[in-house]
């Protein structure tokens, strides 16, 4: 089986170009590492900037999407490709047991959490260091938390845990957050989260589990001791592009580089959502994405006439 369209990622990018690739007629399948759709959404407690649907859950918001395209009858797989391989007119795209086939490729492979690199970290991972607070706020019920970062994902993660933990401690390495200022207001508005300003995050320490953190003011240098249960790391994303053999160009960063209309340095292969270079990652701009990756889909089908089985 030749598809029209293979998307990689089942996240709001890829799940749009199913919807807009089904409508379209194309012969599509979405394939994603995942059994589940949404991608970062789904570690999100609550979307409230998607137009038309205030404060939606991640979750509800992830399985809506994939209930849409499965409604318009978009087929899914799940599987991880570990090489994207141009044959004649077509790729193939190999996982561990199948070799699929297309006649063109939308990545929308999403980014995942960037690791802060502070010794400590990686030896508590689940074990104290998280880099998902509505996965695993839970655990830590009446104890003391933090967070470190200054985005939306750490001010919204501080916010989640201040509704549970005893006593939340946002560290950012600057006096400014990143974040959108109805964040940042609602943080400082919240009586148990504490502001770390001005300070990194030296050392993650304790036997088995986290039971502190070294802190160091960047301004004054002074180095302290915080005594928490548990800290969530927020410091960004980084793309998903490093398992995968014979991707298109990338940014320095490992950002497939496209433009709004998805074409990539390989024609016939296209990048949308957060895997691309872009200004601003959010649900609606991948959204978009997804539609518009489809829309050069159709028109490299057509131009090399490749439209028809
Ligand atoms: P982000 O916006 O890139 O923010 C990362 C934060 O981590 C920054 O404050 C940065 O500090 C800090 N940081 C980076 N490296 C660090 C290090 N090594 N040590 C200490 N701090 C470090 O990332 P994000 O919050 O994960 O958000 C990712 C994307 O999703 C963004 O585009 C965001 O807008 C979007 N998002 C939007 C919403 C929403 O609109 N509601 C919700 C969630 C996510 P500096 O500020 O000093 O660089």
């Amino acid at each position: 089986m030749v598809y029209d369209v293979i998307v990689l990622g089942g996240g709001p990018a890829g799940i749009t170009a199913a919807i807009y690739g089904k409508r379209a007629g194309l012969n599509i399948l979405v394939l994603d590492e995942s059994p589940k759709s949404g991608g970062q959404i789904l570690t999100t407690y609550e979307v409230d900037n998607y137009p038309g649907l205030p404060k939606i859950g991640g979750m509800e918001l992830g399985d809506k999407l994939r209930e849409h395209a499965d409604q318009l009858g978009a087929e899914f797989a799940v599987g991880r490709v570990s090489s994207i391989e141009k044959q004649d007119d077509t790729f193939l795209l190999k996982t561990r047991k199948v070799t699929y086939e297309a006649k063109t490729v939308i990545i929308a492979t999403g980014a995942g959490h960037r690791s802060l690199g502070a010794p400590g970290e990686a030896e508590h991972m689940g074990m104290g260091v998280s880099y998902c607070a509505t996965c695993d706020g839970a655990f830590y019920k009446d104890k003391v938390t933090a967070v470190v970062g200054g985005g939306n994902v750490a001010l919204e993660d501080a916010l989640f845990l201040a509704r549970t933990s005893k006593q939340v401690y946002l560290i950012h390495r600057r006096d400014e957050f990143r974040g959108d200022k109805v964040l940042v207001d609602q943080v400082k508005a919240t009586d148990n989260i504490t502001l770390v300003l001005d300070s990194v995050v030296e050392s993650i320490e304790g036997q088995m589990k986290v039971d502190s953190l070294s802190i160091k003011n960047v301004k004054t240098e002074e180095v302290s001791k915080l005594e928490v249960d548990g800290v969530f790391i927020a410091v960004g994303i980084t793309p998903n592009t490093d398992k995968m053999q014979g991707l298109p160009e990338m940014d320095a960063a490992g950002y497939i580089l496209a433009g709004e209309d998805a074409q990539t340095s390989i024609p016939g292969v296209f990048a949308a959502g957060d895997v691309r270079t872009k200004q601003l990652r959010q649900v609606i701009t991948s959204a978009s994405d997804g539609a518009n990756a489809i829309f050069s889909v159709q028109r490299y089908l057509n131009s090399q006439k490749l439209h028809k089985n």
